[in-house]
């Protein structure tokens, strides 16, 4: 995607992004606005971050109730409502203690930090490698770019931070190489989000799982895109029988409000001790209080059940758009993280879907991404794929 804004107005902006032509000003439930005043169906929730939609109203009121009383204090006192969020996620998951940090890339660090001093607790000196998946997404920070095995993250960034070995995702044949003496866990996604929506295989998932807990390495789940609720659980892990023994979330945790979180079990979670790792920002009474109101509101709403019915509907009728249209080469997902393999480029659909008022993203070259808010509708679903339709026709 080209950056226009950037070739022909002066931005003060670091050029990082290839940005569509769009200025997003509003957004309420499913829809947004634009600066010109058109209203969007946003099918991106900000990538998979406004899990209950644009300002959903009871994070709202928490939020508002929180900026009237207290923003910050730092981590060097308690603060009772990153506690009741710590208690939330760890009641309704098999984990036992939670640390906040403020972005998935950085839950993802500490994953990676707990991992390395893990062996070194248990002893396991020579155990300083993490095994991470071909077509992986795990963050943009120096660390977290490494454990991303993609070329095309890696470009221009050498030299890349040691510490991680590649295995090929969904390979039976590959996991003997897992366990090699020198590996103190594995980190994947149970659906490859950024590297073309790409679910795990649950034989080959399992059989990781088996060889992890056989060897103790460490089993850790990258759930920032499979978490809260996206794939019809809380936890995209409650669905495949594995047991994990760290996952980390952000993107959909605080609705919008920057937050990130692992998640451990006790044996792992001792292994961070005051002074082993941190955070200015992490859980702070604003970013805790957006978590809270957020998992407390996907629990009393039933969200997850709410996206096992929608996704039921949608993938079956993206099913039916596959059998008319040949240039649909596959629908794939799980919940409501949905993937369409495109013949053409994804580009071409999410410019066509735009013009229909319609937005929608890629994974990859060929993947259209599709990521409702998972407090859409039948009524929003329909309408989404009557401009599909549409544009699908004129091609
Ligand atoms: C978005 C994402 C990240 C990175 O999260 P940031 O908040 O952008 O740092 C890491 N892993 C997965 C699976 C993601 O989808």
């Amino acid at each position: 995607m080209s950056n226009t804004l950037s070739k022909t107005t002066k931005s003060a902006v670091m050029n990082t992004y290839g940005r569509f032509p769009l200025t997003i000003v509003k957004g309420k439930g499913s829809y947004v606005w634009s600066d010109s005043g058109e209203k969007y169906l946003d099918y991106t929730s900000g990538i998979a971050t406004c899990n209950l939609g644009h300002v959903p109203a009871q994070v709202q009121a928490a939020l508002q109730e929180q900026l009237d009383t207290l923003w910050h204090v730092s981590n060097l006192y308690h603060i009772p409502i990153q506690e009741k969020l710590a208690t939330i996620l760890t009641e309704n998951s098999i984990f036992d203690a939670a640390f906040f940090s403020n972005s998935g890339a950085e839950a993802n660090e500490a994953a990676i930090k707990l991992a390395k001093k893990y062996a070194k607790d248990q002893g396991n000196v020579e155990r300083t490698e993490i095994v991470t998946f071909k077509q992986s997404f795990h963050g943009r920070t120096g660390t977290t770019l490494a454990a991303t095995a993609q070329e095309k993250i890696h470009k221009g960034f050498t030299p890349i931070a040691p510490g991680f070995r590649y295995l090929p995702y969904n390979d039976i044949e590959a996991l003997q190489e897992i366990h090699n003496g020198r590996t103190t866990a594995v980190l994947l996604e149970l659906v490859q989000g950024e590297g073309g929506v790409n679910p795990v295989q649950q034989a080959w998932v399992t059989e990781l799982a088996a060889i992890c807990k056989e060897n103790d390495i460490l089993l850790m789940l990258d759930e920032i895109q499979t978490g809260m609720g996206r794939t019809g659980t809380l936890f995209a892990y409650e669905q495949f029988g594995i047991e994990p023994d760290v996952i980390t979330l952000a993107k959909g945790l605080g609705s919008g409000f920057p937050i990130g979180a692992v998640l451990a079990k006790d044996k792992v979670a001792a292994t961070f001790t005051p002074g082993t790792h941190g955070s200015t920002f992490g859980g702070n009474p604003l970013a805790a209080t957006a978590g809270y109101a957020t998992v407390k509101t996907m629990l009393t709403d039933k969200i997850s059940e709410h996206v096992q019915m929608l996704s039921e509907y949608f993938f079956s009728k993206l099913n039916e758009l596959k059998e008319i249209y040949p240039e649909i080469k596959q629908v794939k997902g799980k919940g409501l993280l949905i993937g369409l393999e495109m013949e053409k480029g994804a580009g071409t659909y999410i410019t066509a879907l735009r013009e229909k008022n319609v937005l929608a993203l890629s994974a990859g070259e060929h993947v259209l991404r599709i990521l409702p808010p998972l407090t859409t509708t039948t009524e929003e679903i329909n309408e989404f794929l009557k401009q599909f339709v549409e544009v699908m026709n004129e091609k």
